[in-house]
């Protein structure tokens, strides 16, 4: 049910819609300090930036993602004081531009109240908001989207919980308001406002299945694997290690991932299955695993890969994505999922390299991990688009050792083991924020070396560089109609208003 769209035009209150979903907004930590840091300066102005948002919505909630933001400089105002401001016709004409090309549903608004610690809209970004709808709405209809173009307005205060933001429609109707911010980060993830439970509920303190844990995690760390999602891709060799790694952690919710059968050939190395479980979907003999030890997971076990509808709609929900997969092609898949929807993915993969005299020149792994915001797989050295099948495929294995992909000599245990152990070793210690990690670890099994190296994304890169795709959420968004010469928008005023 929806409220009189003309009764708040006569009487400029809040708009509420009962039965409006909450907003959750999730942003990469360095975007959301440079955010705080150009709106929230010492001087106590208030400040605005735009901002470029892909959108999820499921049955309980919007997903809001930064894609990416305009902040406004101190000469893009025409007036500047207080308790209000008005930024330049030419400057909101350029994010609204940048908006047009950038592939995105939502625009968004956001800006300071640095004189209070909490933010709250007043009565003038009431009226700003939905001017910046009918901006909006006029730009969508030449954009073609106007079914699917949102608006997002937010205020900050000087406290990192006190902010207020509405997610509305083309009318400025609101259909969301915000209640937390999620910030990914290098050392983990951090929620401010409402939906964070911190503390571990008193039964799991009790649990003596979590003993352990929580004698080296503490009782924070422990809550946060209590209150994680994770999405496993791949459940061979390496992937069954994973679970056996992960059972035991508390985790609130798992997702499994893989089309496969249990078969006679894989029971060298998938740790929990059995012979009666030769012809069974790999998914169900894990989640059964799981379960044996934790009854209270809640598992999804989904026999199919990594590109299928409900997978990736699980992917999207999950806090972080673990995967052993085959193949460069649903790596590659996997990779820009979570660029889209800002996840942090960690990838194993593992080789043996044996000569042609069946002398082995190397044995190890390597776990490579993507933080949005920093260098994706590709850039740190995984081909994720070049052709791993057909005849470029077919060179590719022959010429030997071929890290993490289709090539089978890796289904040996004892690297599955080594890999799995280190990958979520290095997840616990991302989760409860106890360090930076290294991005990219080898493990060389045969000389009895790790090294650990950090590496550069590249700026041109197409998933996580400067045009890239970290933020934009789904694209199945409609394809942006090419701009028209002539078509920019010359001045549009969102703060006309004197009061
Ligand atoms: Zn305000
Ligand atoms: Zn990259």
């Amino acid at each position: 049910m929806r409220m009189n769209h003309a009764w708040n035009d006569r009487y400029l209150a809040p708009i509420q819609v009962p039965g409006q979903k909450p907003v959750r907004l999730n942003v990469k930590e360095a975007d959301w300090d440079q955010l705080r840091e150009c709106l929230l300066k010492k001087d106590g102005l208030e400040r605005q930036a735009f901002l470029e948002l892909g959108l999820w919505e499921d049955e309980t909630r919007y997903d809001l993602f930064l894609h990416r933001m305009w902040p406004l400089t101190d000469q893009d105002y025409v007036f500047q004081e207080l308790y209000r401001v008005r930024p330049r016709g030419e400057a909101v004409a350029h994010a609204y531009n940048a908006f047009r090309e950038a592939g995105v549903p939502v625009h968004g608004h956001i800006h300071s109240h640095p004189f209070a610690r909490r933010g709250i809209f007043s009565s003038v970004d009431d009226r700003t908001r939905r001017d910046m709808a009918r901006g909006l709405s006029g730009l969508a209809r030449i954009m073609d989207m106007e079914d699917a173009a949102r608006c997002f307005q937010m205020v900050v205060g000087k406290a990192p919980s006190g902010f207020q933001g509405v997610l509305t429609d083309l009318k400025g109707v609101g259909i969301g308001e915000l209640n937390a911010v999620r910030v990914i980060g290098p050392k983990g993830i951090t929620v401010h406002g409402e939906g964070h439970a911190a503390v571990l509920e008193a039964g799991l303190t009790r649990d003596p299945r979590l003993d352990r844990n929580i004698r080296w995690l503490g009782e924070d760390g422990q809550a946060l694997l209590a209150n994680t999602h994770v999405a496993v891709a791949g459940l061979g060799g390496a992937g069954a290690m994973l679970v056996a790694n992960l059972r035991g952690l508390g985790l609130r919710e798992v997702t499994l991932i893989d089309p496969d059968l249990v078969e006679p050939s894989n029971l060298n190395r998938l740790s929990g299955a059995g012979r009666k479980d030769v012809g069974l979907a790999k998914v169900h003999v894990f989640k059964r695993e799981i379960l044996k030890v934790r009854p209270e997971t809640r598992v999804n076990a989904l026999a199919v890969g990594v590109e299928d509808t409900e997978a990736r709609a699980h992917i999207r929900r999950a806090d972080v994505v673990l995967a052993a997969l085959d193949g460069m092609g649903p790596r590659a898949e996997l990779q820009v999922l979570c660029a889209r929807f800002l996840k942090p993915l960690f990838d194993l993969g593992s080789g043996i390299l044996v000569d042609q005299h069946r002398t082995i020149k190397r044995m190890g792994s390597q776990i490579i991990v993507y933080i949005p915001g920093g260098p994706c797989l590709a850039c740190q050295g995984l081909d994720l688009f070049r052709p791993d099948s057909g005849i470029a495929g077919e060179i590719r294995r022959r010429t030997g050792y071929v890290v993490g992909t289709d090539f089978t000599p890796t289904a040996v245990a004892t690297i599955n083991s080594v890999a799995a152990g280190w990958a979520v070793d290095l997840f616990i210690r991302y989760l409860t924020g106890m360090g930076p990690i290294p991005p990219y670890t080898e493990i060389d099994q045969w000389a009895g070396t790790v090294r650990q190296i950090s590496i550069m994304k590249k700026l041109s890169c197409p998933v996580c560089g400067e045009a890239g795709l970290e933020g934009k959420g789904e694209d199945d968004a409609k394809p942006m109609s090419p701009p028209e010469e002539g078509l920019g928008f010359e001045i549009l005023d969102v703060s006309k208003e004197e009061n």
